[in-house]
């Protein structure tokens, strides 16, 4: 069993509105784990109406944004601020996921100023980076991950809040939602690596306090094998998290 603390993550996406949220939270039964914290970032549209089920059933469950704005208001239409989800309360959000990057524009810089935005306003943030197919294919996995990680490890408020504040989750992006999971051997590999940036520039408490996710169709088939690695602190999970009988067996694996 692991000596640190566990973070299974279930990315929503753009999946279960408010009815289908209340829908699987009023089905899910978990027991609370000393050793262990559960997380869902749901669509804004359902955040209050997942906390308000949660709450109700006495779930242990965090509920986090899925993305946050770095400004705090203005002329940003379809965009959602860090003072409009603390007003309801979300204290985790999510930065950087590769469909963001993909679909959304979105960029190291952009990631990085969602990211100390959110790290002045309080919030806890979870920063995805990864290499897609083509990049670990010309051998470039770790330039890539350099390249996401250099900018976090250059300013001073992240490099203050990793290890309490700030977490990262390596999604290689050939394993989302493909069915394709990394082996633990490729994951660990890479977790290693990515720890060693860490290592570089935080202090060793820093360094071992950070979380790294594993995330890339992460499933209770694979799930068990991924968290016996030693640098892999958790999942964050996509399609898995969506069914409650998957979700559910995902948590009693840890
Ligand atoms: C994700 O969306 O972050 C993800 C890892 O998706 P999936 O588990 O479906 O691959």
């Amino acid at each position: 069993m692991k000596t640190k603390h566990i973070l299974l993550a279930g990315n929503w996406k753009m999946n279960h509105g408010p009815k289908a949220t209340k829908d699987f939270l009023e089905k899910l039964e978990i027991q609370p784990k000393a050793n262990a914290s559960m997380r869902l970032y749901a669509p804004y549209l359902s955040l209050t109406t997942a906390q308000a089920v949660s709450a109700e059933r006495k779930l242990s469950l965090q509920v986090g944004a899925q993305n946050i704005h770095y400004e705090v208001s203005g002329a940003f239409t379809g965009e959602i601020s860090g003072p409009m989800l603390k007003e309801i309360s979300i204290e985790q959000v999510l930065v950087g996921h590769s469909e963001r990057r993909q679909y959304f524009n979105e960029t190291d810089e952009t990631v990085l100023k969602r990211t100390v935005s959110s790290l002045k306003q309080g919030f806890e943030v979870l920063v995805c980076i990864g290499e897609t197919l083509t990049e670990r294919n010309e051998n470039r996995t770790e330039s890539v991950l350099v390249a996401q990680m250099t900018k976090l490890l250059a300013d001073e408020i992240c490099i203050a809040a990793f290890g309490k504040n700030l977490h990262i989750a390596y999604e290689p992006v050939w394993a989302i939602g493909t069915g394709v999971v990394a082996t633990p051997a490729q994951a660990q590999d890479v977790h290693a690596f990515i720890r060693g940036l860490l290592a570089k520039i935080l202090t060793p408490e820093a360094t071992q306090k950070t979380l790294i996710l594993y995330g890339g169709s992460v499933s209770p088939a694979n799930f068990k094998e991924l968290l016996a690695c030693p640098d892999i602190d958790g999942g964050l999970v996509g399609g898995a998290s969506l069914k409650v009988d998957s979700w559910t067996a995902l948590w009693n694996l840890i």
